[in-house]
Formats: structure tokens, sequence, C-alpha cells
């Protein structure tokens, strides 16, 4: 059998449209296949390749991690260089009141943490989350979902959860004095790249001052630099009380965290114990990956690039079958009439070398989150093989 046929056979299957795309090698922007054939990669693994595939610098840095030691106890026993320089990295790139890292593995892990935090510290169980959001797929992070189709099959799910419109003011009342938290995406991605306006994340924190209800922000999809900020919440002029991330956060290696302030992370602590506990979480050599990525993030200067790219991106992106283009940064949806529409065009363009998809909500859209080291010339590139594949689907 060859590799494709294993896949479809041994592996089991998630999609009813796997790209299968047969992938040898990654680089920089590019994927190679076993002929060497060259795909532009504009979904970064669903923005995780936010610095390119295997920078050096996080390269070398997983090298030297491997010459030291792997994995030696449970999260939060020994005291691991890598996850404290991590730590400090993270809440330098932070505002005061969010200096105090948990590390875990995935999105998901990160998620299910920041609930049970909520729970903890305000002694509440009701949970406030928006329509369309998506924070994960492991049961506490699937209950805080904003999509019924998705979980529907996995009642009953965690109670006490109730969903409001993200982005509607008209809808921050149902914060109340019984609500441990409202959990939201920043940028809603899987949505199909929702953006809210200053003017409603100022309402929602002051709701949630208002009612001591925690504020997480699910920046898992939009934080380290993807946005055209380090962190997406920095566009709004406010802060969470409690920030989720992962995905671009290991430069390609799995790792998420937690972050809030000393003050609510120290209810984890006190009995009962068992705030969270995680094997792997904060893995050594994912930790040093992640330091290295920051590194590159600030020392290149890649995030005060975002927007200028995004730009260009909108301005070569037009063509008579495109309705509209949403985005904040580099986190982009470009729509059309239909998924109909959209699947030959996504087919073509990859059989031209160039690699995108569309968002689990919002399947009439083309997902675009490259790289964000991308240069301009690869953007022109990119540009043009898509507008030859809307011209060709
Ligand atoms: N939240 C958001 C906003 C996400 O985009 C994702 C992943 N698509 C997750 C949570 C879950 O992350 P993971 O797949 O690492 O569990």
């Amino acid at each position: 059998m060859n590799n494709r046929q294993l896949f479809l056979s041994h592996l089991a299957q998630t999609t009813d449209f796997p790209l299968l795309i047969e992938i040898e090698k990654a680089e920089g922007i590019y994927m190679y296949g076993p002929n060497n054939e060259r795909y532009i990669d504009l979904i970064s693994g669903i923005g995780v390749s936010n610095v390119g595939h295997r920078h050096p610098r996080v390269i070398g840095a997983i090298k030297d991690q491997l010459d030291k030691y792997l994995h030696l106890m449970v999260y939060g026993e020994y005291v691991q260089t890598p996850q404290a320089k991590l730590a400090e990295a993270l809440v330098h790139t932070l505002p005061d009141g969010l200096d105090n890292v948990y590390l875990v593995n995935s999105g998901s892990e990160a998620v299910e943490g920041a609930l049970k935090l909520a729970k903890r510290y305000t002694n509440r169980r009701e949970i406030i989350s928006c329509i369309n959001a998506y924070h994960g797929s492991s049961h506490g992070s699937l209950s805080v979902g904003g999509n019924e189709i998705f979980k529907r099959s996995y009642r009953p799910l965690l109670p006490g959860i109730s969903h409001i419109a993200y982005g509607n003011e008209n809808d921050l009342d149902l914060i109340t004095e019984q609500s441990a938290a409202i959990i939201i995406e920043t940028i809603q991605g899987e949505a199909g790249i929702r953006v809210a306006d200053a003017s409603y994340f100022k309402a929602l924190r002051k709701r949630c001052n208002e009612t001591g209800t925690l504020l997480i922000m699910d920046e898992i999809q939009a934080g380290f630099g993807r946005t055209g900020k380090f962190w997406a919440f920095e566009h709004f002029g406010i802060q969470p009380d409690i920030l989720v991330c992962a995905k671009g956060m290991g430069g390609g290696m799995p790792i998420g965290a937690f972050i809030s302030s000393k003050e609510i992370m120290g209810h984890f602590k006190s009995n009962p114990l068992l705030g969270h506990i995680t094997t792997f979480g904060g893995h050594p050599v994912s930790a040093v990956a992640s330091l290295a990525t920051i590194q590159v993030l600030k020392e290149a200067q890649v995030v005060e690039q975002v927007e200028k790219k995004a730009a260009l991106f909108r301005d070569l992106l037009v063509h008579d079958k495109i309705i509209s283009i949403r985005n904040k940064g580099l986190m982009m949806a470009v729509q059309f009439e239909s998924f109909e529409v959209l699947k030959p065009i996504i087919d073509k363009a990859i059989s031209l070398g160039v690699v995108t998809d569309w968002f689990l909500f919002c399947d009439d859209s083309m997902r675009l989150a490259p790289p964000l080291i991308i240069t301009e010339e690869q953007i022109n590139e990119a540009c043009t093989l898509i507008l030859q594949a809307i011209d060709e689907a």
C-alpha cells in the first residue's frame, strides 16, 4: 500500500473531506511532497506555524534541549528552566494582572483549566459563552462551544452553560452574579473570522466587573501576533482576567497555557488540591521551542508587519466571485457564494501548489492564515495562484 492508502485504511478519519496532501518536508512558508512538489502553506496548521515551518531558532532550541532532558516530572513539581524562562517571557508580553502562567499541552486543555479556575475562584457554577464559538474538542471545551450540530451527539455536556451573541451588547445582561465566567474568542475563528468592536469589549469588561464574573479570552487562534498585535485583546483597550493560548505558541510544538493573576491562580493551590494536573503540560522541549518563537516574533519585528501584509492580500484578491473579505491581520476569510463554489477552487489551488481550506462553522469562506513571516513577494505569488484557481475551477 502507498502512504495515502495506509492513511485511509489505518488512521482514524475525522472529516469527509481530508485534504489528502502528502508532505515529506516543510520549511518557512513551503511544504514539499514526496516528489518535491512545492506547496505554499496558507493555513499554518491552523495558526500554528506563525514563524514558519522549522524556524532555525526553534529547531536550534529544540536540539539543545534534547541534549539535556526530555520529561522529568508532572508539571509544577521540579524547577525546569525551560518552563520558568518561558513563563517569564510570556509575562513580559502581557500587561499587569496577567502574570501567572499555567502551562498545558493544547488549546482544549488550556480552556479546561481556565473554566475550572473560574469556578474555583468565584465559587459559582454557571458559565456564559458565545454562539458559534469554538473552544476545543474535550467535553468541557465542547460544552462552551457555540455550535449545536457539533455538540448534540455528546449530550449531556456540562450543565449551567448559556450562550450569548458575540459582539451584541444587548445580550450582556445575561451575565449575572451567578456567572463564574464568560469565555469568548477575542476574534471568532471557526465562525469565519468575526470581529466585534472596541465598544463591545469595553461594555463586556464593564459588565464582568459589575457582576464579579471572570472574563476569559480565548486567543488560541488569535494570539502570538496573528492579528497584528502580539495579543488580539490589545486592539480593544481592555484585558481579560484569564487568557488562554496554544497553537502559535509552540512554533510547531504542542503547548498551551492559561494565564491569570497570581491572586486568581492562587485559588488552584490550596485545599482541596487537584486544581489541575497535567503530566506533559509545558513539556521542556515544547517550552524551549515556545521561548524561541517569542524571541523570533519580537526580534524580527514580525508582528509589526502583519497589517501591511494583510492589506496586500486584500488589495490583490479582487475577483467577481469573491463576495467579501473579513480579517483581523493575517486571520482572514475570503467569502464565496457557497461551499459548492469554494470547494473546487480550493482543490484547484492545491493542484497549483497553494494550500487553503475553510472554517468549521463557515464553509462558504476560504481560510487564509499564512505564516506571519510570509514576504510580499510570496504573497504576490500566492494571490496570483489563488486568482488562477478561481478562474480555472
Ligand atoms: N479555541 C480556539 C479558538 C481554537 O481555534 C482551537 C483550535 N482550533 C481550540 C480552542 C482548541 O485547541 P486544540 O485543538 O489545541 O485543543
